[in-house]
C-alpha cells in the first residue's frame, strides 16, 4: 500500500529518463550532424514525431541528442507543423 503512494508522487515527466517509454532513446549525438540531413522540413511529420512525446510535447534536448542549431530547428518545425495541424499541441489523455 505504502509504495502506491510512493509511485504517486513521482508520476510527473521527469519519469522520461529512467523509464524511457515509448521507444524514446536517448541518444548522445545529434542525428542531424551525424548522418548530414538536410534541414528541418516542417512537413516531414513522420521525422518530427520523432522529436515529440508521446504527449505532444517538444523533447527536451537532453532527451533527442540534438546539438543547439537542430534542437532550434527541430523546435521551430514542430510550431510550424502545429499552427497547421500537421502535429497536435496536446494529446488529450487517453
Ligand atoms: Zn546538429
Amino acid at each position: 500500500m505504502r509504495d502506491f503512494d510512493r509511485d504517486r508522487e513521482r508520476d510527473h515527466d521527469d519519469d522520461f529518463d529512467r523509464k524511457r517509454r515509448g521507444g524514446i532513446q536517448k541518444r548522445r549525438v545529434c542525428r542531424f550532424c551525424v548522418d548530414k540531413l538536410p534541414d528541418v522540413d516542417y512537413k516531414d511529420t513522420s521525422m518530427l514525431r520523432n522529436f515529440i512525446s508521446e504527449r505532444g510535447k517538444i523533447l527536451p534536448r537532453r532527451l533527442s541528442g540534438n546539438c543547439a542549431t537542430h534542437q532550434r530547428k527541430v523546435a521551430v518545425a514542430v510550431r510550424r507543423a502545429r499552427q497547421i495541424a500537421f502535429l497536435p499541441y496536446v494529446v488529450s489523455a487517453g
